[in-house]
């Protein structure tokens, strides 16, 4: 049989070099001649080695060897073996095959990952696994949390499973560790509580049911002879909305055609009363119940919080708003809000903190209540922005409108007993009225028991209320007060001095007497003691204070609509009975602030500074 030249120079090439035999036989495996073929490596055979359970990081002493073989069962020699560990470090990643095609590895230490690991020897295109070891953990050292994305609705058990995996000090699970399971938060409950680590070190408890509250809840776990711990947590989802409940500003009193004072709040609850964000919610007035601003809102997502606009009364004496939501059908809750009769002059009271006794916070409504049948008619509504703690510290940051007053109350501590009792003023007027739009009313509680037990706790608020609408505060701004400073001030208003008239008085000086002595804050601030004794807006508390037709008078010259046939009865004394054995004095009770409006383009401008000469000298 011929072949042709150019086959002949191929087999004389390889078998000459045979070291590079490898390339010679790609060419002659794809090649198209004829005859004999070049040996090429054809098998790789591993030498028989038992699969081996050894300890992690082991260096192996028997080491692997593997024989090339070509198409005709030889030996082929000179070839390099490259020798590759799953895991762990070989001496020397190849060898070359000896004279019979045997390669031998070097020292193999096996590798951190526990399991099967192998060696394997690459010819070219050919391999094999020569060696093959199972290697087990090291020992437990730690619990780790496997489940970090455990997540249910409360009250069900989770679908989730909650596992974690006892550890060797490479990560490794270890079998056979018995875990104690635990609950730790959420007033969940588990079965299944004590278990073994499974062959990948791995136990997961019997089953989880989470308790009732949305948030994080969580089971601990332990090894108690290691003390090894770990915590799984699971994220609650609160349950489907299904109900909405009162948050604030349910059964107000409010005035016909004004706003609420207190814009109502509610909340979307699943039955477990977990709050539920991102529920479309529709404020409706009822029938008759005036209007709302923001009538469809989306509640928070951290508290389920949904808050109306405004609401604005109608004429009815009692309106009803329903809260509905499209995506929880058959649930809705109806607030309520009463329009007081007769009441045409605004307060909106709001309590600082935790302020007072319910008979102190009843002292403070029977004095709104008294201020309100005398003030006949709306003040102005006007918009008000102030930062935080700009009129008194704890004063919270505003931007509303306001119907004529706004009204913090605080009652705390002040000084201790005695001395000052309260203090009170505004702290911004509406303009151009210049009427008190903000005001401050601080009640010492230190000394709110004595006066009650004294039976002058409601003369004192009404009093000091009285301080918040502009007497002896606004007084400067009105320019209604001359002779500030001197013994002998006097009030100037043409309505208060047209009833100081009215009234039979034996009095022979200037009409209307302001008290210019005492204490600051007391003189020109009040009406004169020696002349109106124990009167509403006098200096010092009595157990009966009426409130005159001069003091009434004396708001109507402040710019308030009034209605003196509301006032007390009320005469001057004879000069003899000028005195009280229980009074107290008023010390410093007005409010030393700036007072500040706003004009109708939003210009705010100073009405009167604080610590005004005329008063604190
Ligand atoms: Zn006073």
């Amino acid at each position: 049989m011929f072949k042709t030249g150019a086959s002949l120079r191929r087999i004389v090439t390889c078998l000459g070099v045979a070291l590079v035999f490898v390339a010679c036989g790609g060419d002659g495996g794809s090649g198209s001649g004829s005859g004999a073929p070049a040996a090429v490596p054809t098998t790789l055979v591993p030498a028989p080695s038992p699969v081996l359970t050894v300890a992690i990081g082991t260096a192996l002493e028997s080491v692997p060897s593997v024989t090339l073989k070509d198409q005709y069962g030889a030996g082929m020699a000179n070839v390099w073996i490259q020798w590759t560990p799953s895991s762990g470090n070989i001496f020397a990643d190849s060898s070359l095959t000896n004279a019979n095609g045997t390669a031998t590895s070097g020292t193999w230490t096996l590798g951190t990952v526990s399991g099967l690991q192998t060696l394997t020897a690459r010819a070219g295109a050919l391999s094999v696994v020569a060696m093959a070891a199972n290697v087990s953990p090291g020992p437990m050292v730690g619990l780790v949390t496997v489940s970090t994305t455990v997540t249910g609705v409360v009250g069900s058990t989770l679908s989730t499973p909650a596992s974690v995996k006892a550890v060797d000090k490479y990560g490794n699970g270890v079998p056979n560790i018995f875990v104690q399971f635990a609950m730790w938060a959420g007033n969940g409950s588990i079965t299944g509580n004590r278990q073994a680590t499974n062959e990948n070190g791995i136990a997961t408890v019997g089953s989880w049911k989470l308790g009732p509250l949305s948030g994080q809840q969580s089971i601990r776990a332990d090894d108690h002879i290691t003390g090894a711990t770990t915590m799984v947590h699971a994220t609650a989802l609160p349950a489907p909305a299904s109900q909405f409940v009162v948050i604030d500003g349910n059964a107000q009193t409010g005035q016909a055609g004004k706003r609420l004072c207190t814009s109502p709040i509610i909340a979307v609850r699943d039955q477990y009363g977990n709050g539920i964000g991102q529920i479309p919610i529709v404020f409706a007035p009822g029938a008759g119940s005036g209007t709302v601003t923001e009538a469809s809102v989306v509640s928070n997502a951290g508290n389920g919080y949904a808050a109306v606009g405004t609401w604005t009364l109608s004429g009815s004496v009692t309106q009803t708003l329903v809260v509905t939501s499209p995506a929880v059908p058959g649930a809705s809750l109806t607030l309520t809000a009463t329009v007081a009769p007769g009441v045409a002059f605004s307060v909106c009271t709001r309590y600082l903190g935790a302020s007072g006794t319910p008979r102190q916070r009843q002292a403070v409504t029977t004095a709104v209540q008294r201020w309100q049948r005398v003030i006949a008619g709306h003040a102005q509504t006007s918009t008000l922005a102030e930062n935080a703690n700009r009129c008194f510290p704890g004063q919270p940051a505003i931007n509303e409108v306001v119907e004529d007053l706004l009204l913090f109350v605080q009652i705390a501590p002040m000084d201790g007993p005695g001395t000052m009792v309260a203090r009170a003023g505004p702290c911004a007027v509406h303009l151009p009225s210049g009427l008190t739009q903000m005001g401050l009313l601080q009640l010492d509680s230190a000394d709110l028991e004595l006066l009650l037990g004294q039976g002058t706790l409601d003369n004192l608020v009404t009093h000091e209320l009285g301080h918040v609408l502009g007497f002896g505060t606004l007084w400067y701004s009105q320019n209604v007060l001359s002779g500030a400073g001197t013994n002998d001030p006097f009030f100037t208003g043409a309505s208060a001095r047209a009833q100081f008239a009215l009234l039979p008085n034996s009095y022979a000086g200037t009409p209307v007497p302001v008290e210019g002595t005492g204490e600051i804050g007391t003189r020109d601030a009040h009406w004169r003691h020696a002349v109106f004794n124990t009167e509403l807006m006098q200096g010092f508390t009595a157990p009966n204070m009426p409130m005159s037709r001069v003091t009434v008078g004396s708001l109507a010259d402040l710019g308030y609509v009034v209605d003196v046939s509301k006032a007390d009865a009320f005469s001057f004394p004879s000069t003899a009975r000028a005195s009280t054995t229980t009074a107290t004095a008023l010390v410093r009770d007005v409010l030393d602030t700036d007072i500040w409006g706003s004009t109708k383009n939003g210009r705010r401008v100073l009405v009167q500074g604080a610590r005004n000469p005329l008063v604190w000298r």
